[in-house]
């Protein structure tokens, strides 16, 4: 009985054929929990896809996807002299692409690992990584027998990044980085069209993974499996927290908690909170105390019980809703960037 991924096989494989196919040089992201589909599945994946590159997030996750798949794989966090990988020497290896993005470290790995393939990265917009403009040229002068093989640019979601891609493009080029290739994060599809017809000169590698692997959302289903029900009545003490149901109802025990992510959300902006603020006053089950669960029957989301478990969550069912049976599935809207599977099922 678990939390499951079903995969509709043929429709998501002709997704990721239609986003490469649309994408000469895709670079697929493989980081995190893989999406949610796991890093090796995903690394098997790019196998099918044919891609020669594959990025990661650390080094760390070097190895759950190293025998999965052939190519070159781009660590994308930087290099750092004091990351254990690069201290115990397993960062090493002729299919690493390690991303340098200060001038120390570039002389560092250049003294350290003469050889070593490496992308230098320029500090945009986000203000993450990277060297800023007027170092491009010292850079050059630090790499001694290390090899380039590309600049690399992360750029906000929010917005236009077209201008600033194009700006760090004509600096790298000015500068005495001698590179034709460039690693790109989140350029929409058409800022990418339009920055290859204005640099044709310029090897475009956009590295893709939401838009890649969730991007039909309508191949993948996620449910959860209804484990029991039981009818309560309004004022009934339930859970770890005893806490007092507002309405009679059912209490569904489905599958799905925080082990799996589920319940779980990011940090979210004022805007949200402002939001939940103006929820909270129009009353309904949120004012009781009840948060809104992912979980949905009969067509509506319904609301927790009390928080998730490890491993299950309880849903509270007003009376007026025909409660489902035990075994029986139900949707769950998930985050998949944060959300462990029981199972993943392609069919
Ligand atoms: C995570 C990440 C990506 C991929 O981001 P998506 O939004 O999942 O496509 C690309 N570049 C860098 C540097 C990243 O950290």
């Amino acid at each position: 009985m678990s939390l499951t991924l079903r995969i509709d096989g043929e429709r998501w494989r002709g997704h990721l054929r239609s986003v490469a196919d649309a994408h000469p040089g895709l670079v697929p992201v493989v980081k995190g929990n893989g999406y949610g589909f796991g890093r090796p599945a995903l690394a098997r994946r790019t196998q099918w896809i044919g891609t020669d590159t594959i990025a990661v997030g650390t080094y760390t996750e070097v190895p759950s996807v190293f025998s999965r798949y052939d190519g070159d794989v781009l660590v994308m966090s930087p290099w750092r002299p004091f990351l254990p990988e690069v201290r115990d020497g397993s960062a090493y290896d002729p299919r690493i692409i390690h991303t340098v993005g200060r001038l120390e470290d570039i002389a560092e790995l250049a003294r350290s690992q003469p050889g070593a393939r490496v992308v230098i990265e320029g500090l945009t917009s986000m203000e993450r990584h990277g060297l800023d403009r007027h170092s491009l040229s010292e850079a050059a002068k630090l790499l001694g027998r290390l090899q380039l093989e590309g600049f690399s640019l992360h750029l906000p979601m929010a917005g236009d990044n077209l201008d600033e891609a194009e700006g760090w493009i004509a600096a790298q080029q000015a500068s005495q980085l001698d590179t034709n290739t460039v690693y790109l994060s989140h350029l929409t599809d058409s800022e990418l069209t339009t920055l290859r017809e204005r640099r044709p000169d310029v090897t475009i590698r956009p590295r893709i993974g939401t838009d890649l692997w969730l991007g039909d959302r309508r191949a993948l289903r996620v449910r959860a499996s209804v484990l029991d029900v039981h009818e309560v009545r309004r004022g009934e003490r339930v859970g770890y927290r005893q806490r007092a149901m507002p309405r009679d109802g059912h209490l569904l025990v489905v599958s799905g908690g925080t082990a799996h992510g589920v319940g779980l959300e990011a940090p979210t902006s004022a805007t949200s909170v402002r939001q939940r603020a103006t929820s909270f006053a129009k009353g309904g089950l949120e004012a009781a105390g009840l948060a809104l669960s992912p979980f949905t029957v009969a067509g509506k989301q319904r609301w927790f019980a009390e928080p998730p478990h490890m491993q299950e969550s309880m849903l509270l069912l007003p009376s007026s809703v025909t409660p489902p049976h035990v075994g029986d599935d139900i949707a769950v809207d998930v985050r998949f960037t944060i959300t462990t599977f029981d199972r993943v099922e392609i069919d």
